[in-house]
């Protein structure tokens, strides 16, 4: 198996990620999503997502105080990128949080990066601007119907921000699959045995493995897209964490799945 120190310290920094979203979310004032009629049938019947039409209120400086603490965090964790961690921190502490709504609207990254920052900076500033959102994301989602994501929505991408899922689980009571987004963390219905990347559900070309060391967690493998979804059957697992730190804590699977060629969602862009 691969080197385990990497879980450990990835591992750690998500807890505090997490800790720290959540002091932020109860900061966050109440967000108040409305729709009109007929953007609730565009959503329901073309499948137009949320974000399309009503984005989350951002506030100025707790977007500001975030990127700030969460790239503390960066730095404590990972020492060697400190300078790389300085130079993404004075670049997004100069931006209003217009540009981070703008982030919310378009690809979910940094548009327009300067030219002289690295791939690798570019990923990283990604990451903490995808931190910083997630907050007011998560006060957005919960204030909205129970319903969303559910047997009416069935589509392979995330009913409020559009993103594809990274994570997938089987629901204790009834068995079906909820697949889970990496941006805003809305969980949504999907087909059992479909690949939730191109929707393919010829089953001859869908398989899957488990991992004797990771109980309760089988990997889908699709021949069509040669992609993967980690997915945890609550029937085979005993209790989980959080689905963000489950993630972090499988991180040997997705080692694995991209060992025999397929893709995932982590080794995109994001
Ligand atoms: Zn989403
Ligand atoms: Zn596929």
């Amino acid at each position: 198996m691969p080197d385990n120190t990497v879980v450990t310290e990835a591992l750690q920094l998500f807890t505090s990620l997490q800790e720290l979203k959540k002091a932020y979310y109860k900061k966050i004032e109440k967000q108040h999503p409305s729709f009109t009629a007929e953007q609730w049938r565009q959503h329901n019947e073309k499948g137009i997502f949320l974000l399309q039409f009503c984005l989350p209120v951002l506030d100025d400086n707790i977007c500001k105080e975030l990127v700030d603490e969460i790239c503390n965090l960066l730095a404590a964790n990972q020492p060697a990128k400190k300078e790389q961690i300085e130079k993404i921190r004075d670049y997004l502490c100069k931006k209003s949080s217009d540009c981070f709504t703008e982030i919310m609207k378009h690809e979910h990254q940094v548009m327009d990066p300067p030219s002289s920052f690295s791939v690798e900076e570019c990923s990283l500033m990604n990451i903490i601007v995808r931190q910083t959102l997630r907050p007011f994301l998560e006060k957005y989602t919960d204030s909205l119907p129970r319903e969303i994501g559910g047997e009416k929505w069935q589509r392979n991408y995330c009913p409020v921000c559009g993103e594809k899922a990274n994570f997938s689980y089987l629901r204790q009571e009834d068995g079906k699959r909820v697949l889970i987004c990496p941006f805003c963390g809305q969980e949504w219905l999907y087909r059992y045995l479909a690949c939730s990347w191109c929707g393919n559900d010829d089953h001859k070309a869908i398989s899957y493995f488990e991992a004797v060391e990771l109980p309760g967690y089988e990997v889908y493998l699709c021949e069509r897209c040669h992609r993967y979804l980690k997915t945890f059957n609550t029937k085979k697992g005993i209790g989980h964490d959080d689905w963000v730190l489950e993630d972090v804590k499988t991180i040997n699977l997705d080692l694995i799945a991209q060992k025999k060629g397929y893709t995932g969602y982590s080794s995109q862009a994001h």
